[in-house]
């Protein structure tokens, strides 16, 4: 019986890249995760609403997992009336694993230097661990709430959360890869060539469905 921790990693997946993908298959090693979600967010609290709709988000998730049984892409978000409110999310896989699986929110540091403005954001352990990892050219907040709240949760190791369903906090540092959905799309917009970043699949898809170009239908509000 499938018994073991299991994780989620959130994000807008705008579009999924290889810093996702590489950091998720290090933590399911890393953790011994039975699997991770990726799970894109269809209407994200704390930014504009992305140009590139959540199915297509969600489809290019799905191409991007499809060869590896431990990856899954999650559609509850897409699913859910209403802003996606990770606190929420974390809710529901509870309540379908039952109260004592190990639970894992990935989140990178770039996101936990804004987690303060995220929803009931202290709630969070209340379901799930929190493993944040590092992402070149961002740094862990080094005081405030948040900065307090990370250190007195904070986990020696994997061992950690692998032995109690939630509560705790872990730092992973992880192959760096300075990879951002932001350049990929201004790349694509600039009509240059984003291969190698992400995986052919989801590149194909960009391409056939004429997403992040410039004066494409489906781009956001550049005018042209
Ligand atoms: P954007 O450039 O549009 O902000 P992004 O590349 O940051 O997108 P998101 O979908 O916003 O990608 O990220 C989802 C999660 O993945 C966040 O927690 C983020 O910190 C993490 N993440 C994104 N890119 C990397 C990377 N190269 N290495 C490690 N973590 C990453």
């Amino acid at each position: 019986m499938a018994s073991g921790p299991v994780g989620v990693f959130g994000g807008t997946f705008n579009p999924v890249h290889l810093g996702h993908l590489r950091s998720a298959v290090e933590l399911v090693e890393l953790l011994g995760l039975d699997y991770l979600n990726l799970m894109p967010c269809a209407r994200p609290p704390h930014r504009e609403a992305p140009d590139c709709s959540a199915e297509d988000r969600a489809r290019m998730v799905e191409l991007a997992v499809r060869d590896e049984p431990r990856l899954r892409c999650d559609r509850r978000e897409l699913r859910r009336a209403g802003a996606s409110y990770s606190v929420d999310s974390l809710a529901e896989l509870r309540a379908e694993l039952g109260p004592g699986r190990s639970l894992c929110l990935v989140v990178g540091f770039d996101a936990v230097a804004a987690l303060d403005s995220w929803h009931r954001w202290r709630a969070l352990l209340d379901h799930a661990h929190l493993v944040v990892i590092a992402r070149p050219g961002w740094q862990l907040p080094a005081e405030g709430d948040v900065a307090r709240w990370l250190r007195e949760h904070r986990a020696r190791d994997g061992a950690a959360l692998a032995a109690s369903p939630a509560g705790r906090v872990l730092v992973a540092e992880l192959r760096p890869l300075d990879i951002s959905s932001t350049e990929i799309r201004a790349l694509l917009a600039a009509g240059r060539s984003a291969r190698f970043l992400l995986p052919e699949p989801v590149l194909d898809y960009i391409e056939s469905h004429h997403l992040y170009r410039r004066g494409s239908p489906a781009h956001d509000n550049t005018g042209n």
